[in-house]
């Protein structure tokens, strides 16, 4: 589904990426795991196109798009959650669902096909609705979005990214800053998702939560891929250790 190769990126003198080659199954869970500042979140941010590339190819579902904005990757079927969501202050969270939702309801759509429109846009708050409550948000849908804690922000961050049924989810450290009780329930609705056909790439630093979603994992070290293996690989690969023991 998702091909990545020979990518490189440097800002300024330093080298971020350095040759990746990836890539994603339709139907996979990949865990992209490495010490920090390894540059998972510059791959997240070149394959959405918030970041351009210096050399190398993207090609995600037989489409090159290493040179597409990102509103087109996001309509050609790739979503992602942030690292570090901030939200609005004078929008609800039901507000900030509904408005990453894709469906047209402006006033030309009420103007001119007024039935549809409306279909759309119940569709759209059903569709939000329903997320919220599978994310544990239903609670606090009337609040600010800014006033959420810092773990829910990053669940409202995955609704927003499921309103437009994306084919692949890019999550930028998901349970980071989320309480471990509510980390078994996003493990729970990611695969409630890729059983529903979505694949996904989970950027995660937590062991437990890798190895009870994904189906494999890829290791960055310095920029470069050091290892792709089974989740129970991990521990055995030489590869990995030096990896994290290179950081320390
Ligand atoms: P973490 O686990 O801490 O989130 P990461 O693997 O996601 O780390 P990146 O955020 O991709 O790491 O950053 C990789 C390197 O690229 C870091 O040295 C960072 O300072 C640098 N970097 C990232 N974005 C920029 C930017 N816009 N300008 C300059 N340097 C950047
Ligand atoms: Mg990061």
């Amino acid at each position: 589904l998702l091909h990545i190769a020979g990518l490189g990126k440097a800002f300024g003198g330093n080298v971020v990426l350095d040759g990746v080659d990836m890539a994603v199954a339709r139907g996979e869970i990949v865990g992209l795991l490495g010490p920090n500042g390894s540059g998972k979140s510059t791959l997240l941010n070149i394959a959405t196109g918030f970041e351009a590339l210096d050399r190398g190819s993207i090609v995600f579902d037989g489409t090159p798009i290493e040179k597409l904005a990102a509103h087109r990757i996001v309509g050609r079927g790739i979503a992602r959650t942030f690292q570090l969501p901030s939200m609005p202050t004078r929008m609800s969270v039901m507000e900030v669902a509904m408005a990453a939702s894709t469906a047209r309801h402006g006033v030309w759509d009420t103007l001119l096909r007024p039935a549809p429109a409306r279909q759309a846009e119940q569709a759209a708050r059903d569709k939000a609705a329903r997320l919220l409550r599978e994310l544990l948000l239903e609670p606090v849908r009337d609040l600010p979005a800014a006033a959420l804690s810092g773990g829910q922000k990053k669940l409202l961050g995955i609704v927003c990214a499921l309103m437009g049924d994306p084919q692949m989810l890019m999550l930028d450290e998901p349970t980071a800053g989320v309480h471990p009780n509510l980390r078994n329930d996003i493990v729970q609705a990611l695969l409630r998702l890729n059983a529903a056909g979505m694949t996904l790439v989970v950027v995660e630093h937590d062991m437990h939560f890798i190895q009870s979603l994904c189906t494999r994992c890829v290791v960055l070290d310095r920029g470069r891929i050091v290892a792709s293996c089974r989740p129970d690989e991990l521990a055995s690969n030489e590869r990995v250790a030096e990896a994290y023991l290179g950081a320390a």
